[in-house]
């Protein structure tokens, strides 16, 4: 009789485990510590003996997904971010550990889109896609209550659309002008100093050392019109961003996550005000919401490709 579900959202620092029953309830959560070393080969054997001490019998679990920081096409591995796993078989060599076929795999920024449409922002809907906004800016589109991988995995790229067409900043990608260079928590930290540097405002902040993202925001909530604009300009680039994904897969919500999502209503709120200005007619109805699963997305997505199987 098989009651349990595993999800498991591997890190770069560590491994999260959730153990769920069949209903998607989470019943358990922890974490391991991830060896990343000689290419990652430990952290399957460590994952098996963490669970292998719990109380649940391994006849009893129906499958286990996988959130991993790489990009994945047809459960194979393509190249990774953090952990090494260029064609590594962790279907295959998982299944043996556990005697079960049951092992889904997705790249985790796909699988944290799927946990929030799930049980998170997406009030259960089929069809959303994710903007994660932090250190970088990525993403996930879902559709049918599955990842869209694309052909080489990169399906959901969302930081990497093109927002600046003319001397744009370098992104990451080697590209310019990408959406992770105007709204990333880096780049809303640089777009404040070099508006304070241009002397168009003053600023309650311009004294301040090590300026973070929340002060910017909590000074924008205070009416300080330097961080105003720098917040607006963030706001009306991913209302932009929300436009498009609007007409590609017209889902029923576009959740916000990531630490900048943290501002709030705030913030949310202008983007969505930046999306109405600019929507087609017939996907204004688009919800756009902030995430509420923090870093338990990974571990529900995870699950869902098991149940949603
Ligand atoms: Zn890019």
């Amino acid at each position: 009789m098989k009651k349990y579900i595993y999800g498991i959202d591997v890190g770069g620092t560590t491994v999260k485990i959730g153990l769920f029953n069949l209903t998607g309830e989470l019943l358990k959560k922890w974490e391991i510590h991830t060896k990343t070393e000689n290419k990652g080969e430990a952290i399957l054997s460590d994952i098996y003996n963490s669970i292998k001490n719990n109380d649940i019998k391994l006849n009893e679990v129906l499958g286990y997904g996988f959130a991993i920081p790489c990009q994945v096409v047809d459960g194979i591995i393509l190249n990774g971010v953090n952990i090494d796993w260029e064609g590594y078989e962790l279907k295959k060599i998982f299944s043996k550990l556990v005697n079960n076929n049951n092992i889904y795999i997705e790249n985790d920024a796909n699988v944290a889109a799927l946990g929030e449409t799930w049980r998170g922002a997406g009030s259960a809907f089929e069809n959303s896609a994710m903007i994660t906004v932090g250190t970088g800016v990525g993403g996930g589109i879902v559709v049918g209550s599955k990842v869209v991988e694309g052909v080489h995995g990169s399906g959901g790229e969302i930081g990497h659309i093109r927002v600046i067409h003319e001397n744009g900043l370098r992104c990451n990608c080697g590209n310019t002008g990408c959406l992770e260079t105007v709204s990333s928590a880096p780049a809303i930290k640089t777009a404040f100093n070099s508006l304070l540097h241009s002397g168009k405002y003053d600023s309650i902040l311009k004294d301040t050392k090590n300026i973070s993202v929340k002060m910017i925001f909590a000074a924008a909530k205070e009416g300080d019109l330097l961080c105003l604009e720098v917040i607006d300009k963030t706001a009306y680039y991913l209302g932009y961003a929300c436009q498009i994904l609007s007409v590609i897969t017209n889902p029923n919500v576009i959740i916000i996550g990531g630490g900048v999502s943290n501002a709030g209503p705030f913030f949310i709120d202008k983007i969505r005000k930046n999306f109405m200005e600019i929507s087609f007619e017939t996907v204004k109805d688009t919800l756009i919401v902030q995430a509420t699963l923090g870093n338990d997305a990974g571990i529900y997505g995870a699950a869902a490709l098991v149940i949603n199987d």
